[in-house]
């Protein structure tokens, strides 16, 4: 299997090159040259097997460079990294309705479900290329995939990591989490700026050529753990297959009945592994995108009209407060059948303009199976409570707006299919927030409201964020956004006198 480019103008590469590069040279990003197909058979194949085993086998199909052998190490060595038996655990919460929760692994967001694998998939990347020097990996981060890059990146050989999160645009735990990493190879540094700001400067320094030869004469290749990775997103396509086999085809055994996905959504990234899945074969009726007050995606999917040019707004669900969703480039190179150029084209009007359209008859024609729905601040707060007493689980801000989407969606469509709403974080990540949106009233800190909501809940909490509370902080570091090339060349410089 060969990897591409969204933009067309860089030539095709292996699945290993792919992961080691992380963006194409003409700044698109690398998808396959094809989905491969999941048989009626790859499916019972898969029903028997473990979360790990399902995992080697589904991403072999893509990453066919790798020995089978060696994915299955990898699998099996990250998988192990959560509790209890699966990366994702299904649970039935009412009737049709199914909660995947995805935050049990080591930094308790779904960030975990590919970014315990990836610094395999990287390392193995390496070898199977002979890859000189180091691999330096940037990362911008709204609060998730920090903290489990950086726990996936520590102390792994050959690798250096830069997390560059918006200092302001993160919770108090996130940013504890992040700065209380050890580890001699990783680097922690706060923005004045959001998460876009970092996203878009850490994929300048991608572009910038001048940048990556400065690099090179140190000894560091470029990468990112960001999910513009495609060894980001595979692991991603497991999960989906996985909730399906454990959800549908049970004692039944496969039969093709279709499922809906809620998907709390910000770059894209997890969504749209689920329509990779859809594109593999797997029979899923929606994938519902739900975003929080920036509600850039849901007016696309109304309109067609892609615009940045409104305020960023920070909410309780900070790891979605994205207005440039990265990973819609890879649906938009779908819906343009491929054609690198009109993608590339999109993609420059949003860099020049902050906008584009496309033809919102033609949008929906082609992919029929996109729904999208937006929910404010206190509508997200609202969920979080009644959901609680409903049905007793206790959710996350970014989960809630998946929840709301899905009653949204009930209510604006008569639909009998299963629905899967995605879980994507441990509500003690953001415990004030949760805690005021059950008692009205928050904690005096972090910890104190971590307390508070366990003794209101009884919902267990998870043995990282209690540690938390006596970890030394290590990483302080708070730099101007327009600082963060010579931030990354500093880092290097110090290296090498080290060295
Ligand atoms: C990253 C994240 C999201 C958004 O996922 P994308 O892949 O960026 O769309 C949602 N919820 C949580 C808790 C996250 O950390």
């Amino acid at each position: 299997m060969k990897f591409v480019s969204t933009r067309g103008k860089s030539p095709a590469v292996s699945a290993s090159q792919a992961i080691l590069n992380g963006i194409a040279p003409d700044g698109g990003l690398y998808v396959p040259e094809e989905f491969p197909a999941l048989s009626k058979d790859d499916l019972e194949t898969l029903q028997t097997m473990t979360y790990a085993e399902r995992a080697a086998y589904i991403i072999s199909l893509y990453l066919t460079d790798y020995s089978y052998k060696d994915l299955e190490v990898y699998t099996k060595k990250a998988y192990s990294l959560f509790d209890g038996e699966d990366a994702a655990h299904i649970k039935l919460i009412e009737d049709d309705l199914y909660l995947m929760n995805l935050w049990h692994g080591p930094t308790q967001a779904f960030k975990d479900a590919a970014l315990t694998l990836l610094p395999f998939l990287l390392t193995g990347a390496r070898k199977i290329t002979d890859a000189p020097g180091k691999t330096l990996i940037l990362v911008a981060t709204s609060g998730d995939t920090g903290k489990a890059a950086l726990e996936g990146f520590k102390n792994v050989d050959g690798t250096e990591i830069i997390v560059f999160y918006p200092a302001d645009g993160v919770s108090d735990m996130q940013k504890l989490q992040m700065q209380t990493t050890t580890g001699d190879n990783v680097h922690v540094i706060g923005i004045n700026g959001n998460f876009d700001d970092a996203q878009t400067a850490v994929k300048l320094f991608f572009k910038d050529a001048d940048a990556a030869a400065k690099c090179a004469e140190q000894g560091y290749y470029l990468s990112s753990a960001n999910s513009i990775n495609f060894g980001r997103l595979v692991p991603q396509i497991v999960y989906y297959i996985s909730a399906y086999l454990d959800i549908v085809a049970g004692d039944e055994g496969v039969d093709g009945e279709e499922i809906n996905f809620v998907v709390p959504t910000g770059n894209f990234g997890n969504v749209l592994a689920g329509y990779y899945a859809k594109k593999m074969g797997l029979p899923i009726n929606k994938l519902i995108v739900a975003s929080n007050s920036n509600s850039v995606l849901t007016d696309f999917f109304a309109l067609g009209r892609y615009d940045t040019n409104r305020p960023f707004i920070k909410t309780i669900s900070p790891s979605m407060d994205i207005l440039i969703s990265s990973n819609l480039e890879r649906l938009l190179f779908e819906y343009n059948e491929r054609n690198g150029g009109k993608t590339a084209d999109l993609m420059s009007r949003l860099d020049v303009q902050g906008l584009y359209n496309v033809d919102i008859d033609d949008f929906i024609d082609k992919l029929p199976e996109f729904a999208a729905f937006s929910t404010d601040e206190d509508e997200t707060k609202q969920t979080i409570e009644s959901f609680f007493d409903m049905t007793g689980e206790l959710i996350d801000p970014h989960t809630a707006v998946a929840v709301s989407a899905f009653y949204n969606y009930c209510e604006s469509a008569s639909d009998k299919n299963k629905t899967v709403v995605v879980s994507t974080a441990s509500p003690y990540k953001f415990p004030q927030d949760v805690l005021t949106a059950l008692t009205g009233k928050g904690g005096k800190d972090a910890f104190d409201a971590v307390k508070k909501l366990h003794s209101y809940t009884d919902e267990p909490v998870p043995k990282p964020i209690a540690a938390l509370k006596t970890l030394p902080v290590l990483h302080t570091a708070v730099i101007d956004k327009t600082k963060t090339k010579e931030a990354i060349f500093e880092i290097l410089a110090n290296r090498s006198n080290r060295a």
